[in-house]
């Protein structure tokens, strides 16, 4: 982890087998867009999710037929060697189907309740209670989970009323945000008073502006030490979902705020799900946080590059890398953290592929047709002709093998970095 950043300090929750909060890293979650009553497709993409490195996924649990199959879909999940966590996300009627679906609510690790979205009046704690009756018998972790569209309506109109009785009242939206970090909070307390430990609990208040996710995320990161899951929510498509959600996640994260995170996408129509994952994974490594996947330093190109050769060389190198990782992780502990680069002339070239453990230049336009490639600072081989591609991602997998498998020089490195307990 980036030393620029201190955690702030939240107590320790367990999620399945996923420790969520500040003693851990900051753990990558995802949402499936299934029908949960469709076990085999819900399933499916939650291991894809998983695939692309998920730690924990959410499903809808919205009806009879969905809670029906919860069960279902764990089972198949772990005969096929996938034990992620799944999260429930229940609202309106969860409380009935914990009660009737005992499998679904064992299957489950943790619940999502939306306190805004209960149950009005009297039935709203009767409900709220319910479910948290549910998690204490399980032993559930909960997500108490606030959302600006779905605000519990009485907090609101509390808030407003008492900010009317102010000699300077506050605007409406500050009134709106504390709205939110009250009914989390109070929430909270009441589940608490119910029975359910501080240390199953997590909290979120999802709002739509980057600018009220940093504010609302503040307020309440220093009001409570439960872990905070983060996400910016309706973030959008596109560079537009990406750049909002990073903008805002990586600002509270730079506070040491945020102990789970959600990249929340709305997909290309027939768009890939684990888009989400990855921007997770590209915005937790980049900002020094964790690493998943060796990423490629690549350069932007300019007029020193005509041609295409270049851009495709960069893509295919990063999809190699995503690929192979599902066995390098296991196989090659520390890949994640190797740096590869390609750039695409002689002015950049051979000085970031010198900085990277990998590094192949191409040549700019009207340069020599040669690719040279370094390895470890040194000038290795020089590539060229038509299989450049080929023959640098075979460089990099035997790079790989013989420098992160046991003895090799990267392991080396990574025990040298362990301190001795007795030195402690
Ligand atoms: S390395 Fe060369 S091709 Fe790439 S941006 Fe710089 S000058 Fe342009």
């Amino acid at each position: 982890m980036s030393s620029l950043i201190t955690r702030r300090k939240t107590r320790q929750v367990q999620v399945g087998h996923v420790w969520v909060g500040s003693d851990h890293p900051v753990v990558v979650q995802s949402m499936t867009n299934t029908d949960t009553a469709d076990a085999e497709g819900t399933a499916r993409q939650i291991f894809e999710l998983w695939r692309a490195g998920s730690e924990v996924v959410r499903i809808t649990v919205n009806s009879p037929e969905a809670a029906a199959q919860v069960a279902n879909i764990k089972t198949k999940l772990e005969n096929w060697g996938c034990k992620v966590p799944l999260v429930g996300d229940f609202h309106y009627n969860g409380d009935r189907l914990l009660r009737d679906y005992p499998d679904c609510a064992q299957a489950l690790a943790k619940y999502r309740i939306n306190p805004g979205n209960v149950g009005k009046g009297s039935k709203r704690d009767e409900k709220f209670a319910s479910m948290i009756e549910k998690a204490i018998e399980y032993k559930k972790a909960v997500r108490i989970g606030v959302n600006w569209g779905s605000l519990d309506q009485s907090i609101a109109a509390r808030m407003m009323d008492e900010n009317s009785k102010r000699s300077k009242p506050l605007s409406a939206d500050a009134v709106m945000r504390e709205a939110l970090i009250v009914s989390a909070l109070e929430s909270a307390e009441q589940a608490v008073k119910w029975g359910l430990s501080p240390d199953q609990i997590l909290l979120s208040c999802k709002v739509s502006h980057v600018q009220d996710l940093i504010a609302v995320y503040r307020d309440l990161g220093a009001r409570c030490d439960y872990p905070l899951h983060l996400g910016l929510t309706e973030a959008g498509m596109g560079s537009k979902g990406i750049v909002a959600s990073s903008a805002a996640l990586a600002i509270l994260m730079q506070e040491g705020i945020g102990d789970t995170i959600r990249i929340s996408l709305t997909p290309e129509p027939n768009g890939d799900r684990t888009k989400e994952v990855i921007v997770a994974q590209e915005l937790l490594q980049t900002m020094g946080l964790r690493s998943f996947t060796p990423l490629v330093t690549a350069c932007p190109g300019c007029g020193r590059t005509t041609s295409t050769v270049f851009q495709e060389l960069a893509q295919d190198i990063q999809s190699f890398l995503r690929e192979k990782m599902p066995v390098w992780r296991k196989d090659y502990p520390g890949v994640e953290e190797m740096k590869v680069a390609v750039m695409g002339c002689v002015v950049n070239g051979p000085g970031e592929s010198k900085l990277a453990d990998i590094g192949i230049s191409l040549p700019g336009t009207g340069e020599v047709p040669v690719c040279p490639v370094y390895i470890d600072g040194e000038k290795d081989v020089t590539l060229k002709g038509e299989h450049v591609a080929v023959e640098f991602q075979a460089i990099v997998e035997r790079y790989v093998m013989t420098h992160y498998a046991v003895g090799g020089s990267k392991r080396r490195e990574q025990a040298a970095k362990i301190i001795p307990l007795t030195s402690i």
